[in-house]
């Protein structure tokens, strides 16, 4: 059996910090006692370069979204091959091997009956690329993270039917080997016993993203999109081994 590792796929809103290389020198070893004990492995970094904070930080520095991401991405690629770390595959979320993989993926998700056009309304941090609690429901309420200003969103979107998986999830996860280690499971156990809700995988009004084929003004959001790059790491072959 293969083993596959992967660290986060790191946001190109700036360069590495401290952090991914934290994370990337933990998987770097991890990976290299693996293959020393005689196993398959396949270690997977790369970036993650949709969303409106990538599109804001690229105006803002007078580039377009591409140029900016193809400049931060090589940043990170040639960080990691001078830190001799022995990743397997890169992943960019603007390479169209990726693409393919999101649109297969949500081709079958819709033939499944698992897609729908739903409403989000809420506070939104750019920051974070989510919807946020305002306790205050007020307009200076600050994201506890960013500490800036929330903007008030309110936008059709389409969403992935969670909740009809609440019984098949909570199966799954009943199984011990599933996730690892027990602490963490038990977390997921009580996060999913508290109710899945259906979540929003588009968004509207952003260019700087993955087209939904059949509603051209949206995009797809990072649930069909950076998570898949994990997906499509290890469907692309070898072919991107530096
Ligand atoms: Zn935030």
């Amino acid at each position: 059996m293969t083993f596959i590792i992967t660290t986060p796929l790191y946001y190109v809103n700036d360069k590495p910090h401290l952090g991914s290389v934290y994370t990337t020198i933990i998987c770097d070893s991890i990976a290299r006692y693996k293959r020393l004990r005689g196993e398959k492995v396949i270690f997977i970094t790369g970036v993650d370069e949709h969303g409106l904070k990538i599109q804001r930080t690229a105006l803002n520095n007078g580039v377009s979204p591409k140029e900016h991401c193809d400049k931060i991405s090589d940043i990170f690629k040639n960080n990691w091959l001078e830190w001799n770390i022995s990743f397997n595959k890169f992943i960019r979320t603007t390479s169209q091997e990726h693409e393919k993989v999101v649109y297969e993926f949500y081709e079958k998700v819709k033939a499944s009956n698992d897609i729908y056009m739903g409403e989000q309304k809420g506070w939104y941090c750019v920051g974070c690329e989510e919807f946020k609690d305002n306790p205050d429901n007020s307009p200076s309420y600050k994201c506890p993270i960013h500490k800036k200003n929330l903007e008030w969103k309110n936008e059709t979107n389409l969403f992935f039917r969670l909740s009809k998986y609440q019984d098949a999830i909570e199966e799954l996860i009943q199984d011990p080997e599933f996730i690892e280690p027990k602490e963490r499971r038990n977390e997921i156990i009580n996060f999913v016993s508290k109710g899945l809700k259906d979540f929003s995988i588009s968004r509207t009004n952003l260019d700087w993203g993955i087209r939904v084929p059949d509603h051209l003004n949206h995009t797809f959001y990072v649930w069909f999109d950076a998570l898949l790059g994990y997906v499509s790491a290890i469907s692309s072959g070898d072919k991107n081994i530096p």
